[in-house]
């Protein structure tokens, strides 16, 4: 019963520390959020005790009367925020719920057609060295060399050329809206299933301002601590009860075994609150944040992939400004501002080095950002950014001590977890 302060001094200061960090920098990583400590609290319960393997009703284990009342309210919660006949809240991720969509639909040897890392695409829509690439004949999509935008023209060749059992619609990097119907159109012309993978944008499609992927997708798959802002973990969704049935065979016994009983109540917990007219302006804000941090970087001399976003994120091209995203993303690191270096569509940098970095909106429009926040933090990002440029990779750290102190007020006029 003592508390890990107590317990582990030496656990409790890197998570003390990782609250001060959260707490006193500008997080833009455009996967991530600030959960609820209601979410927390779910996380952090004796949930996590139970074993539960299979589902509510039919378990494998005795004493699973409560762990299925949240099961449920998981699974009914996110029907209605997705609008579809079924779900499975199990996965514990989102790479292990795209993996179960393949143990379910796809053999060894089958052939794939996803979106390339490099294109805004994930590592488990069939990049080389994820089990996706290794096990599947990967075949992949990407962005038009011209305006930058998903060429459905090339997925229809490459469909009619390949005959891919499935397509895959979604990504990482993608700052546009996707057309679902028309991918649909297109794995219908070869007999494919649609997997729309809408990790990123899944908080946008629940607030209704990013199209659903039903009724076009035969399933979806998406994280749920992006922009839905729960617990890490991941969900399937789908209309077919033939395939549901697929899917939870599929998760379990298939690749996984007891469910994280507490993290599928974080779950319930997070899409109640996705369900709260709270969470449609929460979303307004985010792509109003969006829209002017990108154009504030544009004002302030930096190229944004697109020139702009329709969500949350957005990938700024620095090939302008002359720095490469590593040194970026350490620069900024270094003035408290969180992000990613992220290769940019046809990139010729490394994957560790890329021409780009990636932000998003989310976290920050939780802990209270408008866009007045936005515009200075865009400014703040164009200081660092050109003392980058003017300094070398070492940056100009009076420039970067100072952005440092700004983003401190910031995040003090903004605090977050004051309870903690
Ligand atoms: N799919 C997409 C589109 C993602 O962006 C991610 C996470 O980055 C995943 C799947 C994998 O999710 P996880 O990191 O929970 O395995």
């Amino acid at each position: 019963t003592t508390s890990i302060a107590e317990s582990d001094p030496e656990l409790h200061a890197a998570m003390q520390d990782e609250l001060g960090r959260q707490r006193d920098e500008i997080e833009l990583i455009a996967s991530e959020n600030i959960v609820s400590q209601a979410v927390m609290e779910a996380q952090g319960s004796v949930l996590t005790n139970k074993y539960a393997e299979g589902y509510p009703g039919r378990r494998y284990y005795g004493g699973c009367q409560y762990v299925d009342v949240a099961e449920n309210l998981a699974r009914d919660r996110a029907k209605e925020l997705f609008g579809c006949g079924f779900v499975n809240v199990q996965p514990n991720s989102g790479s292990q719920a795209n993996q179960g969509v393949f143990q379910a639909l796809l053999k060894p040897g089958d052939t794939i057609l996803g979106m390339s890392l490099d294109a805004g695409g994930h590592l488990t829509h069939g990049a080389k060295p994820n089990q996706s690439g290794k096990w599947f004949n990967a075949i992949q999509y990407g962005v038009r060399e011209d305006d930058l935008l998903l060429d459905y023209d090339q997925v229809q060749a490459l469909a009619t050329e390949h005959k891919p059992q499935m397509i895959i619609a979604g990504g990482s990097a993608i700052p546009r809206v996707i057309d679902f119907a028309r991918m649909r159109e297109i794995a219908d012309s070869v007999g494919a299933y649609l997997l729309v993978d809408m990790a990123h944008f899944a908080g946008l499609v629940a607030s209704g301002h990013y199209p659903s992927p039903f009724p076009h997708a035969h399933v979806a798959t998406t994280t749920t601590h992006k922009t839905l802002r729960g617990p890490r973990g991941g969900m399937i969704l789908t209309d077919d009860a033939d395939l549901a049935k697929k899917f939870n065979s599929a998760i379990f016994p298939g690749i996984q075994g007891g469910p994280l009983m507490h993290v599928i109540a974080g779950k319930a917990v997070a899409f109640g609150e996705a369900l709260r007219p709270g969470f449609k302006e929460y979303q307004t804000q985010v792509i109003a944040n969006a829209k002017a941090l990108a154009d504030q970087l544009i004002k302030g001399g930096l190229d944004i992939v697109t020139g702009g976003t329709d969500t949350h994120l957005m990938l700024v091209d620095l090939r302008p400004a002359g720095v490469k995203g590593n040194a970026t993303e350490k620069a900024l690191g270094r003035a408290h501002i969180t992000c990613n270096k992220n290769g940019i569509p046809f990139d010729t940098e490394s994957p560790m080095v890329t021409s780009g970095i990636r932000l998003g909106t989310p976290a920050g429009t939780t802990r209270g950002f408008g866009e007045l926040e936005f515009r200075e933090i865009a400014d703040l990002i164009v200081e660092v950014v050109n003392g980058l440029a003017a300094n070398g990779e070492d940056g100009n750290a009076e420039v970067e001590a100072s952005v440092r102190a700004r983003v401190q007020a910031m995040c003090d006029r903004f605090p977050i977890y004051p309870n903690l």
